[in-house]
């Protein structure tokens, strides 16, 4: 079987085979509406799957959608889970499987990897001490060329301007300033918001009641458009010497154990959703995973998001130039390639059935 066929048209369609799929086999479910519809109209809202012990020791979360957009790949595998992979699993004492699709269900149906308020999700978790103020020093000076208050061209030359930034400033200073976050310019990309977005609110109402008293979390979070073309990277937070890092190579192995190392691929963010849950659940030994996916040299991909918001923010409505930057940006990140579809959905499938492995030991699917 491929695993192209997981894939969902678009956000409603995922919602839909999600909710019926986790069903089918059991599932508790809870859904959580946000305050806005999508294109049709339609309710938007994260949807909660849980499978298992309802007082479990153990859990295993699998989330999808922080980053909008990039849910038709998550949402692939929660799907792909519920249908194939989880047929079978019985009940374990003490073991929970929590699937929270749609993180960012506005991105998701509308096709952006920002939420409602441009917001970038995965720079909004900022601690209860941390305010939401503040930019790398250097993202000024970038503001102009990333983020031009005019509607986007395809006659710019934006490789040739993109590579004059780099020759500038560096790669190194580029990488350490545009994506960690900032907090001052709100049609930028990469902004992290002006306050708790709806999806924060909802997981700390919610996040503490699902993972109940568990004292093992092991949390994979599913995002595309960072490395290699059909490879995948665990990104961890932790400090490489940690517990959490040592743990992780020797269950994942280190060539896809990716930690923060001056001049590596990582950087470093503020407001990142895993940092939160390991800090709000301190009593609670959280593994934290950013299983990122690649699709497209970043130069491309930072090419189609830059276009997407320049036509959001300053396209006339039925302008065709924003239809053609949010199409772009699908294809940026949840490539049309059937062998591409059908690769990574398989590995975050294998990926998935690790975790489960390890975290339920002598229990896995
Ligand atoms: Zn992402």
């Amino acid at each position: 079987m491929s695993y192209a066929t997981a894939y969902s048209p678009n956000y409603a369609t995922a919602r839909y085979r999600f909710r019926t799929s986790a069903q089918a086999l059991g599932c508790r479910l809870e859904a959580y509406p946000i305050n806005q519809t999508g294109p049709d109209g339609e309710d938007l809202t994260i949807d909660v799957a849980i499978l298992g012990d309802p007082n479990p020791q153990q859990v295993v979360v699998v989330s999808s959608g922080l980053h909008g957009v990039e849910g038709f790949f998550g949402s692939a595998v929660q799907c792909a889970l519920l249908e194939d992979r989880l047929l079978g699993w019985g009940s374990v004492q003490g073991a929970a499987l929590v699937l929270l699709h749609a993180l960012n269900p506005y991105g998701f149906a509308w096709r952006r990897r920002w939420n409602e308020n441009n917001i970038d999700l995965n720079r909004n978790f900022l601690l209860p001490d941390e305010e939401y103020t503040g930019s790398p020093e250097k993202y000024s000076d970038f503001n102009a060329f990333f983020n031009p208050t005019s509607p986007p061209s395809s006659f710019e030359p934006f490789l040739v301007k993109a590579i004059a930034t780099i020759l500038r400033y560096g790669f190194t200073t580029l990488k350490n300033t545009l994506p960690v976050g900032q907090y001052d310019f709100p049609q930028g990309l990469f902004f992290g918001g002006n306050s708790q977005s709806q999806t924060y609110r909802i997981l700390a109402a919610n996040l503490p009641r699902w993972l109940g008293n568990a004292t093992d979390v092991v949390h994979i979070d599913f995002h595309t458009g960072l490395g290699k073309k059909a490879t995948y990277k665990l990104f961890i937070d932790n400090l490489p010497d940690s517990e959490t890092v040592k743990w992780a190579i020797e269950n994942f192995g280190s060539d896809v154990v990716e930690t923060y190392q001056p001049g590596g691929n990582a950087y470093i963010i503020r407001g990142g959703l895993g940092t939160w849950c390991q800090a709000m659940f301190p009593q609670c030994k959280y593994k934290f995973f950013t299983a990122e996916f690649g699709t497209y040299p970043v130069i491309e991909v930072v090419e189609a998001l830059r276009a997407e918001n320049r036509a959001h923010f300053f396209s006339p409505p039925d302008h065709p130039s924003r239809e053609r930057t949010r199409q772009r940006l699908v294809e940026i990140f949840a490539p049309a390639d059937q062998v591409w579809r059908h690769t990574v959905v398989s590995q975050g499938l294998d990926l998935v059935e690790q975790a489960i492995e390890v975290c339920f030991p002598a229990q896995g699917l």
